[in-house]
């Protein structure tokens, strides 16, 4: 696993019923289940770093951290 990836809920929240991150990320890191985001886990390895999550997001409740970066 090369990305963390962590999710500031009560800002997702403040952001109202957003999915904007699953419309956006190429790689369905994100998903919707019965009205509440989350995060798909299995797929992160995916990440292709476009950072797309992180521009959409509304209220910046995304927090991507390369672990590449600090290696
Ligand atoms: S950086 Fe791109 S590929 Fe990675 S989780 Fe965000 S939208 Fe998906």
């Amino acid at each position: 696993m090369f990305i963390n990836l962590e999710i500031d809920w009560p800002k997702h929240v403040a952001a109202g019923p957003c999915k904007r991150c699953v419309e956006v990320c190429p790689v369905d890191i994100f998903r919707m289940a019965d009205g509440k985001l989350e995060v798909v886990a299995d797929n992160e390895d995916e990440c292709i770093l476009c950072d797309m999550c992180l521009v959409q997001c509304p209220t910046r409740a995304i927090t991507l951290r390369k672990l590449y970066e600090a290696l």
